[in-house]
C-alpha cells in the first residue's frame, strides 16, 4: 500500500510501500476515493505539533468499506464512510452527552501501530486515520457511514475542514439569524464558519485575511465585508465597519497565535463570544484584561473539530450539502496524487488555495 510518512520535523512526506497488518475485529479497512490536505498535516511536518516520525499523517478522509472485522456492526462492506479524526465510541460520558468531539477513546485510537514501514519499524496514522494512503485500517469508532452521491472530494471536506468550520457556528457558538459575525482567516476552516454563520442566518459576516487573495472566494461564500489585515489594524477596521460596537462572535482560524487571540477578543462586542477554532501550539498562552472580562462580560470559548456530534453531523453537512445550502464545490481548488503532497503543502503556505485534495493514490 502506498502511502505518504512523516518521517522528521521540516522532512518532505516520504511515499513508501508500506506492509498493513491485517484488520482487528473491531477494525476497518477504507479505501479511500479523497483526502483532503489540511493545514494541520503541514502543522505536523513543520514541527509547530510536535509528533513522532513514522506517521501516516491525513485526517481528512472519505472511501469505501473493503473489509471489516468480526465484531463490526456498524458498516459493511461497500458501504461509503466518512472518516472522522476524533473516534465516537458511543459508550463514554462524552459520547453519551452528545459531545463525542471529546471522546475517551481518542488516545488509545491515535496510538494503534497498523503496519510496517519499508524499513521494517512499525507506523503508526495521524488520529488513528492516515488518509494520505491507498487504504486505512480504522477503529469503526473512526468511520460513519453517510447515504449520498456526493463525490468523494467534497465528502472527504466533511472529515475536518466542514465539520470543524460548520460546527463551530452552529454547535460551539450557536450563531443565531441576525447576529454579527468576524471570522479570522479564509482557509478551508476559515470559509467552512463562514458558510456555516450564512446558514445560521447572521446579517452581518465580516472575513478577515492578510491580503487580497481570499476576497473573491469570501465574498462568493456570503461574506458581507473582507478585511484586509495587511491594511492597517484588523481589530479598528472591525470596530469601523460595526459603529464602534465590535461583532456578536469572533472565530479565530489561524493558529491560534496570542496576537490573532488578542485581536479576536478585541472584536467581540460587549456581552459577545469569541471562538478559538485553530490548532495553536502545546505551550501557547494567551493574556487578557481580566478587568475587562469582567466588565464587558465577554465569553471566551475553545472549539474542537466543530462541537460535532459526528454520527449526527455528518449527514447532516451531507444534506444541506445535496439542497445546495453548504457549497462544498468551491472548496476544492485543486486535484493532485498523492505524490504531489509537498507541493499541496507549499501552494497552501502560499495561501494559492482553500485546499488540495488527493483523488489518486
Ligand atoms: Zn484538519
Ligand atoms: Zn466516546
Amino acid at each position: 500500500m502506498r502511502a505518504a510518512i512523516f518521517t522528521g520535523t521540516g522532512e518532505d512526506l516520504e511515499i513508501q510501500d508500506v506492509e498493513p497488518a491485517a484488520p482487528g475485529p473491531r477494525d476497518v479497512v477504507v479505501q479511500l476515493g479523497a483526502s483532503g490536505v489540511c493545514h494541520s498535516d503541514l502543522s505536523i511536518k513543520n514541527g509547530f505539533v510536535p509528533m513522532m516520525p513514522g506517521m501516516v499523517l491525513g485526517h481528512e478522509g472519505a472511501g469505501t468499506v473493503l473489509e471489516v472485522g468480526s465484531e463490526v456492526t456498524a458498516v459493511k462492506k461497500g458501504d461509503k464512510v466518512i472518516a472522522s479524526f476524533i473516534p465516537a465510541c458511543g459508550v463514554c460520558i462524552p459520547c453519551l452527552a452528545d459531545q463525542s468531539h471529546l471522546c475517551d477513546s481518542e488516545m488509545e485510537v491515535m496510538m494503534a501501530t497498523r503496519g510496517t514501514l519499508s524499513n521494517g519499524s512499525p507506523f503508526t496514522t495521524m488520529t488513528g486515520l492516515g488518509t494520505f494512503a491507498e487504504t486505512m485500517t480504522v477503529a469503526q469508532s473512526s468511520v460513519v457511514k453517510v447515504e449520498t452521491d456526493i463525490p468523494f472530494d467534497q465528502l472527504a471536506l466533511i472529515g475536518c475542514g466542514v465539520t470543524t468550520g460548520v460546527g463551530a457556528a452552529l454547535n460551539t457558538a450557536r450563531v443565531h439569524p441576525g447576529a454579527t459575525v468576524a471570522i479570522i482567516g479564509c482557509g478551508g476552516v476559515g470559509l467552512s464558519v463562514l458558510q456555516g454563520a450564512r446558514i445560521a442566518g447572521a446579517s452581518r459576516i465580516i472575513a478577515i485575511d492578510q491580503g487580497e487573495e481570499k476576497r473573491g472566494v469570501a465574498t462568493a461564500q456570503g461574506a458581507t465585508d473582507y478585511v484586509d489585515a495587511l491594511q492597517g489594524d484588523p481589530v479598528a477596521q472591525v470596530q469601523a465597519l460595526t459603529s464602534g460596537r465590535g461583532v456578536d462572535y469572533v472565530f479565530e482560524v489561524t493558529v491560534g497565535t496570542p496576537e490573532a487571540l488578542a485581536q479576536a477578543y478585541g472584536m467581540t462586542r460587549k456581552g459577545g463570544t469569541m471562538v478559538m477554532v485553530s490548532m495553536p501550539r502545546m505551550e501557547g498562552q494567551f493574556a487578557i484584561s481580566t478587568f475587562d472580562l469582567f466588565y464587558s462580560e465577554k465569553t471566551i470559548k475553545g472549539c474542537k473539530y466543530g462541537s460535532a456530534q459526528v454520527r449526527r453531523d455528518f449527514q447532516r453537512f451531507v444534506d444541506l450539502t445535496e439542497t445546495g445550502r453548504l457549497d462544498l464545490s468551491n472548496m476544492v481548488s485543486r486535484h493532485i496524487k498523492l505524490d504531489e503532497v509537498n507541493d499541496a503543502f507549499g501552494a497552501m503556505e502560499r495561501r494559492e488555495v482553500v485546499r488540495s485534495v488527493i483523488t489518486s493514490f
